[in-house]
């Protein structure tokens, strides 16, 4: 069974590459690659896999996924300039793919070894943009 729990943080980020020039920064990223930078209002949604345990019926311990939302990603990345305040992002595009990938590394970390595992990491930089993060994705 899935269990998904939403959170929504606000970030500031621009997404150059810093090898490329003015140009073809604006080429590629378009307004995203404005040198002052730009908010988004991020929304979360972190899927859980695993089965109801016999005894309390629950998959995770609710109360406890929330805390590590917020200690990884809340904590660290609301009101941030991601770029500048949230590691890897100094060296890292923070596009939607590379952030969801982020928070994916992040909560594994906090969740392995647990009976439930960490299915998906489904990351809205927009209302109509999102991206989802799965196991496969991340293999480094
Ligand atoms: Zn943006």
């Amino acid at each position: 069974m899935f269990i998904t729990r939403k959170a929504e943080f606000s970030a500031s980020h621009l997404c150059r590459v810093s090898t490329l020039s003015d140009e073809q920064n604006r080429k590629l990223f378009g307004e995203e690659a404005n040198a002052n930078g730009h908010g988004h209002n991020y929304v979360l949604e972190i899927t859980v896999e695993g089965d109801p345990d016999p005894v309390t019926g629950m998959i995770i311990d609710l109360k406890e996924l929330k805390d590590i939302i917020e200690d990884e990603v809340t904590g660290p990345m609301d009101h941030r300039f991601l770029n500048y305040e949230v590691e890897p992002f100094s060296r890292v595009v923070p596009t939607a793919p590379n952030v969801a990938r982020e928070i994916w590394r992040r909560m594994e970390k906090r969740l392995s070894g647990r009976g439930a595992e960490l299915a998906k990491v489904r990351l809205f930089e927009t209302p109509d943009l999102y991206v989802d993060v799965t196991r496969e994705d991340v293999s480094v």
